[in-house]
């Protein structure tokens, strides 16, 4: 069997002028953790991440602002790539697509058209109540009383009454099933998986996947129709393979550069998601692949919401909004990265609150990883104490890999900080600061014995923290202590 060494990880495309919320930090942080990990285990990674840049909303937005849409596109897109910065992803690895690119429009049209040569796509004409807000169809049983989404009160349903492209999706209820059955571990955590096979299970419906170009102007053209653009998932979704080239063209380069073969067949392909994104990407676009031909994904993993103190939705209007960049503008990159990997929980919803993050950076990073290297550097120094360097040499270090092999950093980083405390009671315990005047050696060996697991934990939380896991690093191998606080105390 051929060696495993290549891994794919991917986020959701965010709409190309949303602005960044607390989700996408969440998602983005997290893939790149796992992308990370697997970096220092060896694993040749892609990270993809990208904009989604059609559909109606895009198109509005861009004629209010006067702007021809390809204009406007281009812009926010560069602005969204300089905005992520902000969330420290390992740039050498990380790769951008975008859905307005001429390879994906190629290989969004060569989807289509391998589904459609398949016999899972039809005309017939179509009537329904849509809402743009969440991209999807509402029957009435789903509105409020007032007739509105629940979700969007403020955006008016579109009536659609039209000849649309459907997807015979209700041809996979049944091999959705069969396929969940053989992939134990497809969606993680199990209680979402749970949802989703319960939703297969009630039975799949077809949806449209086109619309009228005189109403839709900005999509991508459906081959051999040219009335008629493709909607919303038969684009967007592609993007996952439309980045590494797919379709290989063999006339285009050398077996060895074919990215999809690497990447996507080999490369264990991992999805991040929110939760609302559970149906699309772990039934709807499998069942995508399927029709086209094209090997599923490997696993979808499913993070809860961001919330606001007591569970509600962040919202302008109650005042409860976090911002991100603003967390980053004054504590820094790796502090935004710990809250969000430490104290929001793997799968579950959870609040992040000012208060909370205060307490968490000033107790886990000020008081906690900061204070700890401090003390430990200050008596490596004064007493000459050393790792010798096969002690450096080690790698990656971690005993706990198996909780980041399924996804939950929450438990995973929880161990490593409870590490660290048992090197804060061993310093309680053992006062080699005291010690040092009456027995040397027995000091010295405390001190490296701290020296070496705080060498170790730093190594272990270099996927998380790789910002600050690099600079105690640095300070271990160059016997140096920080010349200010790696965190400081906040009021
Ligand atoms: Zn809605």
């Amino acid at each position: 069997m051929k060696e495993q060494n290549s891994f794919y990880i991917t986020t959701t495309l965010p709409y190309v002028n949303a602005p960044l919320h607390m989700g996408h930090a969440l998602e983005f942080i997290r893939a790149d953790v796992i992308a990370r990990y697997k970096k220092l285990l060896g694993f040749d990674v892609y990270f993809n991440t990208g904009t989604d840049e059609h559909g109606l909303k895009i198109f509005e937005k861009a004629e209010s602002l006067n702007l021809a849409p390809k204009e406007f596109v281009d812009k926010s897109f560069e602005d969204f790539k300089e905005s992520i910065k902000i969330f420290g992803l390992d740039q050498s690895i990380l790769h951008f697509v975008r859905t307005t690119d001429s390879k994906h429009i190629k290989a969004a049209q060569e989807f289509w058209k391998k589904c459609d040569k398949n016999g899972y796509i039809y005309k017939k004409n179509y009537q329904t109540k849509y809402c743009v807000g969440c991209e999807s169809e509402k029957q009435d049983h789903e509105l409020s009383e007032k007739g509105e989404c629940p979700d969007h009160p403020d955006r008016k349903l579109e009536i659609i009454d039209e000849e649309n492209y459907f997807f015979k999706y209700s041809e996979f209820t049944d091999k959705l099933k069969n396929f969940y059955a053989e992939n134990k571990d497809f969606v993680i955590p199990d209680f979402r998986f749970n949802e989703i096979k319960a939703f297969v299970e009630r039975g799949l419906h077809d949806f449209s996947i086109s619309r009228l170009k005189e109403k839709m102007p900005w999509g991508i053209p459906v081959p051999g129709d040219e009335k008629h653009v493709m909607y919303v998932w038969f684009d967007a979704l592609v993007n996952y393979i439309s980045t590494l080239g797919w379709p290989f063209d063999p006339a285009q380069g050398k077996p060895e550069e074919n990215l999809f073969e690497k990447y996507w067949v080999n490369g264990m392909p991992t999805q991040y998601c929110g939760k609302d994104n559970l149906r699309f990407q772990s039934a709807m676009w499998q069942a995508m692949l399927m029709a086209a031909g094209v090997s599923n994904s490997k696993q979808i993993i499913i993070n809860g919401f961001i919330t606001a103190d007591g569970g509600v939705k962040m919202s302008k209007t109650l005042g409860n909004v976090v911002d991100p960049t603003e967390i980053v503008k004054e504590y820094g990159t790796d502090a935004l990265r710990y809250f969000l990997l430490r104290e929001v929980g793997s799968f579950e919803d959870s609040p992040f609150t000012m208060e909370r993050f205060k307490d968490a950076y000033n107790s886990g990073l000020a008081n906690g990883l900061g204070n700890l290297t401090s003390r430990i550097m200050t008596m490596a120094v004064n007493y000459d104490v050393k790792l010798s360097k096969e002690e450096l040499d080690i790698k990656y270090f971690s005993e706990k890999k198996e909780d980041l092999e399924n996804f939950n950093i929450h438990k995973y980083i929880n161990w490593i900080w409870e590490c660290m405390g048992r090197l804060d009671e061993f310093i309680q315990k053992n006062e080699p600061f005291k010690k040092i005047k009456i027995d040397e050696e027995g000091a010295k060996k405390d001190v490296h014995y701290l020296l070496h697991h705080l060498y170790k934990a730093t190594l272990a939380i270099e996927p998380m923290l790789p910002e600050t896991s690099k600079k105690i690093q640095e300070l271990i191998r160059e016997n140096k202590k920080p010349e200010k606080p790696l965190f400081l105390r906040k009021e």
